[in-house]
């Protein structure tokens, strides 16, 4: 099949750009330009958050209590609409509190009540929900990193904490209030250190986000920046698009291989009942980095089924220890890892694959994760990503351990794949320079969380 190549300005009409910082680093004003200039609506998701806290000062739930203030947060039915000034008018429940979200009780409320994780659950599904189908610029302290990841411009601003502190007096100006700037700096501080250090989604630059430092820029320069991100990220996927493999030809899988694949497909479509979802239509790319949870021995023959690549994949070491069964392994590109340590050699194998332009399947958790829950993230993927370049494609396999009852279709046996997760090329060296074990466990982070969010858009099976 032929596919529609779209061009940069197509691309450009549905990108989904990610602007993240603390208060006063430019963000709203930035991200309210940028959406003007290219056409796509603004999303700010501090005032969601703002809207959740004016509805519980108003109703008297208490701050401390995450559980009903994330039920507040799933039943409030909050609306923005960009006027025609620029900025965004907020509804709740019909009702305009545009201008009492900024109130100073909400400001002063707004970190602890954000804090709580039911509370970022009920937003961050509706911030997803409002990025659905891109065209989208969203603004807040965690969209590059646990809303949208797969976001394809990913951005941190930020600015000395003096001239944040100037910029809010001057909004407070205008909004015909006043405040000391030591006060504002001193609340400022304590809401960062509350937004950078809580343990669910705290505010940081995401792995493979562009800094942008706005203490010294106008305004107009650093739209400007944004605007030359975005445009260059849109030609960059355009020509993706251009020379896209889509399905690569199966002249590039060993016959062997391709047989098998199609095998175990057809044993998993129809004895199974499997389900594929977002197959293939965003992977451009020829070699990727196919990153799925792991509930089941069988994820990598059933999850690998799915791709139309020739896959390599690691497999627990101890499964090498009988010849035969090594042999068989090997046949079908499976490679040695040790697991509970960092495996240097079976890392340096992959990275190897997927620098001559192979795909490989690798779990962000390590190992299976059983109960249903998604496990921690290791720093496996987050290294090859780095180290390698190659995109990440998140994927969600649900069924594979209950095979007997997908057989009498008691429950569904589905895998689905998410967008790719790229760090651009011009940000790698920075990341591969500093050989820092956090950077690619925040990465594969990154990467749960978008399995997440598939898990979440799939429901109870
Ligand atoms: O951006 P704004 O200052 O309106 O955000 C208000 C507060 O909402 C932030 O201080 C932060 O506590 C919270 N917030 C958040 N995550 C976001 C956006 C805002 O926790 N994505």
């Amino acid at each position: 099949m032929k596919r529609h190549r779209e061009t940069a300005e197509e691309i450009q009409a549905r990108l989904i750009v990610a602007i993240d910082g603390p208060s006063g680093s430019g963000k709203s004003t930035t991200a309210r330009a940028v959406a003007r200039a290219l056409g796509l609506r603004h999303v700010d998701t501090g005032a969601m958050y703002r809207a959740l806290t004016h509805a519980a000062l108003e109703r008297g739930t208490p701050l401390t209590d995450g559980e009903a203030l994330g039920a507040l947060g799933e039943s409030l039915q909050i609306e923005m609409a960009a006027r025609d000034h620029g900025d965004v008018a907020v509804t709740v429940d019909g009702v305009d509190v545009s201008s009492s979200i900024r109130s100073g009780a909400v400001t002063k409320a707004v970190s602890e009540v954000s804090a709580h994780a039911p509370v970022r659950r009920a937003m961050v599904r509706r911030q997803r929900a409002a990025a659905r189908g891109g065209g989208v610029v969203v603004e807040g302290r965690d969209i590059g990193t646990v809303v949208l990841p797969w976001a394809d411009v990913r951005v941190y601003l930020d600015a000395s904490p003096e001239v944040r502190a100037s910029r809010r007096r001057e909004q407070l100006r205008a909004a015909g209030q006043s405040m000391a700037l030591g006060d504002i700096e001193e609340e400022q501080r304590r809401r960062d250190e509350r937004d950078s250090q809580r343990k669910t989604s705290p505010l940081r630059r995401a792995i493979g986000a562009w800094p942008i430092d706005t203490s010294a820029t106008s305004i107009e320069e650093q739209v400007d920046q944004v605007l030359r991100i975005a445009s260059d990220t849109a030609r960059r996927l355009a020509d993706l698009y251009e020379q896209a493999p889509g399905q690569p030809s199966v002249w590039k899988r060993r016959v062997s291989f391709v047989l098998a694949q199609d095998l175990i497909w057809y044993v998993a479509r129809f004895v199974f009942g499997l389900e594929v979802r977002n197959g293939l239509d965003k992977q451009l790319e020829e070699s990727y980095l196919v990153a799925p949870n792991h509930i089941s021995n069988v994820d990598p023959p059933v999850v690998g089924s799915t791709t139309r690549r020739e896959l390599h994949f690691v497999a627990k070491s101890g499964l090498f220890k009988v010849g035969w069964f090594a042999k068989l392994l090997r046949s079908v590109n499976a490679f040695p890892i040790r697991r509970g340590i960092f495996d240097r050699e079976a890392m340096s194998t992959a990275l190897g694959l997927l620098q001559q332009g192979r795909s490989v399947m690798i779990f962000p958790e390590g190992g299976r994760v059983l109960g249903g829950e998604l496990g921690k993230p290791r720093s496996g993927v987050g290294y090859l990503a780095i180290h390698s370049g190659v995109s990440v494609l998140p994927a969600y396999v649900t069924g594979s351990d209950q095979l007997r009852r997908c057989m009498f279709r008691r429950r569904r046996l589905i895998v689905v794949y998410g967008y790719p997760i790229r760090i651009p090329p011009a940000l790698l060296e920075e990341y591969q320079a500093a050989d820092d074990r956090d950077s690619y466990r925040l990465f594969t982070e990154m990467v749960m969380s978008a399995i997440g969010a598939l898990r979440d858009d799939i429901g109870p099976c």
